[in-house]
């Protein structure tokens, strides 16, 4: 399964909650780096040149941690995508990888929201969550990244027939109901 959806929509939080009660383990790219990016390895080094400044991490860097992640052990019986594919690129590397180990995507879930609600989430996770690209202009640009590269690979699954999407406003518990309600209705 994939979550997607713009920075600040809550994605990571509805991530943790899926995996709970389905029992698959979530997958974020955004924390991988972050966690290498805490510990300093050179891929922390690297991704965070890009990360701080609100950009993609390039393709040559994501598309192989995520390769390496995906044929873990963990993830052999489904994983929760959360953060990646983000451009029509890692789509098709992810399909490859899918395709290789005889996996198939069930459900790519979407959280909407509107840009203006998600600045003002994003500045308000800012101040506990000490991110360095939680500021304004960085945030406005993440939002135009995901405009102008990820709702492309939104229409992709779209028109392959897997994808639900799901308004992210509101608690986050409401947001958690009507979360898994669209799931059992995928699955069903
Ligand atoms: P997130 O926590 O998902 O908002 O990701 C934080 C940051 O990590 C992004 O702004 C990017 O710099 C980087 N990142 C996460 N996932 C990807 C990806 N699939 N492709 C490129 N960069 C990514």
């Amino acid at each position: 399964m994939l979550i997607i959806g713009p920075p600040g929509s809550g994605k990571g939080t509805q991530a943790e909650r899926i995996s709970e009660r389905l029992g698959v383990v979530p997958i974020s790219t955004g924390d991988i780096f972050r966690t290498n990016v805490k510990e300093k390895t050179p891929l922390g080094v690297e991704a965070m040149k890009y990360m701080d400044a609100g950009d993609f991490v390039p393709d040559s860097v994501t598309n192989k941690m995520v390769r390496d992640r995906l044929n873990e052990a963990d993830a052999e019986d489904g994983f929760l995508l959360d953060g990646y594919p983000r451009t029509t690129a890692q789509v098709h590397y992810l399909d490859d990888i899918l395709a290789a180990g005889d996996q198939k995507l069930d459900v790519v879930l979407q959280l909407t929201a509107d840009d203006d609600e998600l600045v003002t989430r994003m500045l308000g996770r800012a101040k506990i969550t000490g991110r360095n690209d939680d500021n304004e202009a960085v945030i406005r640009h993440r939002l135009d990244l995901y405009h102008e590269q990820t709702e492309a690979v939104v229409a992709k699954y779209a028109e392959r027939g897997v994808l639900t999407q799901v308004d992210g406003t509101g608690k986050i518990d409401e947001v958690t109901v009507r979360v898994m309600h669209s799931i059992k209705e995928t699955q069903a």
